[in-house]
């Protein structure tokens, strides 16, 4: 018997229907395998085999608010036995657009669809459109969802197999993925300006867009150098490039106005998901006006049988309200800080080389590799397998972060959860 029989016997039988037991490929790397739950509140979670954990993985970032908000329930609940999806616009939607245009300094035209990935494709197709050029510039390590001309340049074995920095290979996600998507983007190197402007003064005339997480949160959340965005501004002015900002967990995480207010760099277009919806299926493509008129026109086409669904809307809009109204975001920077003190300070008194960076809403936590970590390289270089058996040795003690080493703050958590992290990890971290 483990502590995880439940799930395993679950496991079992969910092999036989869901291919590899899951619906996600993240999900299948929990520890020690894909654990199945029961219930969420707050800021825990619990399995089948009814351990509790103090969750920092919040869903791969959903869950601002921590789980199960009370209000997001009331609200989804209230407004869906009016109806579900009209296939037409009503209200709701209508006042969380404009709540968007308030908070973010980009939105003056907004779109509603379903999840990061599609709202991306969306924001690439408008850049084509607009420039009346194909191809788009992404940072290696940067994640944009799984569809086919995004999921390259995420899943390297080791640094050495990028190649030269200035001529960098990507290699595709997954089989299956289409060759030629490969011929889609250009790929550079994240806080690298000299870099980029070197690929854009070679290739600007071929590039639409550039797409960059504000912060590289899909590995090692490094933030961006000073200088790094507003000279990526400067340069998409000067080759008529859009610049799209990809908010997916930057957006409603690091304030209301998203990244783009946080480092006050306005981009073109931008993308945001995970936090607006508290754990439904929203996401939104904004944009100033001259990008987002094409679709406005027609000109650019965007649909979607689900978009703007009464739940999703209502969960959203309510997210939104409880965020504005009670401002948790210098707790979330609050905790998250004495989170990543206590975390080094706890490595320091067992001699480990952890690294703990982020801005403290979201951070990640690595092993060796060196004191800094600038761009998805230098993630390659951490010892991987060490951060395995932190986190599973954490797993095991009910404390639940992300298998890469990601942990995210919500607004449930108090400052007695973080100091039990820390204690645990202390405790994790002196027998690692
Ligand atoms: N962009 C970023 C930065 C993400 O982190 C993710 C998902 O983690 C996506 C896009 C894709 O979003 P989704 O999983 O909702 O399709």
């Amino acid at each position: 018997m483990t502590r995880y029989q439940q799930s395993k016997q679950l496991l079992e039988r969910a092999g036989k229907v869901l291919a590899g037991g899951v619906s996600s490929e993240f999900r299948k790397y929990n520890h020690p395998h894909a654990l199945f739950y029961l219930s969420a509140k707050g800021s825990r979670i619990v399995d089948v085999d009814n351990n509790e954990y103090l969750d920092f993985t919040l869903s791969q970032g959903p869950m601002i608010l921590g789980h199960s908000h009370p209000e997001v329930l009331e609200a989804v609940a209230n407004y869906s036995v009016r109806g579900q999806l009209y296939a037409g616009q009503h209200l709701q939607e209508l006042e969380l657009a404009e709540k968007i245009a308030e908070l973010i300094p980009s939105a003056e035209r907004i779109r509603f669809c379903l999840d990061g990935s599609e709202a991306v494709q969306t924001a690439l197709r408008v850049a084509r459109a607009k420039t009346g050029k194909n191809k788009f510039l992404r940072f290696e390590g940067h994640y944009h969802g799984w569809l086919d001309n995004v999921a390259w340049g995420i899943s390297a074995p080791d640094p050495e197999a990028l190649g030269a920095v200035n001529d960098p290979v990507a290699f595709p996600w997954s089989q299956g993925i289409v060759p030629s998507t490969r011929d889609e983007f250009f790929i550079c190197s994240w806080n690298n300006l000299k870099l980029l402007e070197e690929q854009l003064e070679r290739h600007h005339h071929e590039i639409a867009a550039i797409i960059t997480e504000p912060v590289m949160c899909n590995n090692g959340c490094i933030e961006p150098e000073d200088g790094f965005l507003k000279g990526m501004r400067k340069l998409c002015d000067q080759y008529g490039i859009a610049l799209i900002f990809d908010e997916v967990i930057t957006g409603f995480r690091l304030g209301l106005g998203g990244a783009q207010s946080f480092y006050n760099i306005v981009p073109d277009l931008s993308v945001f998901a995970k936090a607006m919806g508290s754990g439904y299926p929203i996401s939104a493509i904004v944009g100033k006006y001259e990008w987002m008129e094409l679709i406005e026109k027609s000109i650019v086409i965007h649909a979607g049988t689900m978009n703007s669904s009464c739940p999703m809307i209502a969960a959203s809009l309510a997210t939104l309200r409880v965020l504005e109204r009670d401002n948790p975001y210098p707790q979330l920077f609050a905790l998250g800080q004495r989170l990543m003190d206590g975390l080094r300070n706890a490595a320091k008194q067992s001699g480990q080389n952890l690294i703990v960076t982020g801005p403290g809403p979201m951070f990640v936590t690595a092993f060796g590799g060196g004191e800094m970590m600038r761009n998805y390289r230098d993630t390659l270089k951490t010892d991987r397998l060490k951060l395995s058996r932190f986190i599973a040795a954490m797993h095991d003690r009910n404390i639940r972060i992300i298998g890469r080493g990601l942990w995210y703050i919500s607004a449930a958590h108090t400052e007695e959860d973080i100091d039990h992290a820390i204690k645990i990890a202390t405790e994790v971290l002196s027998g690692l």
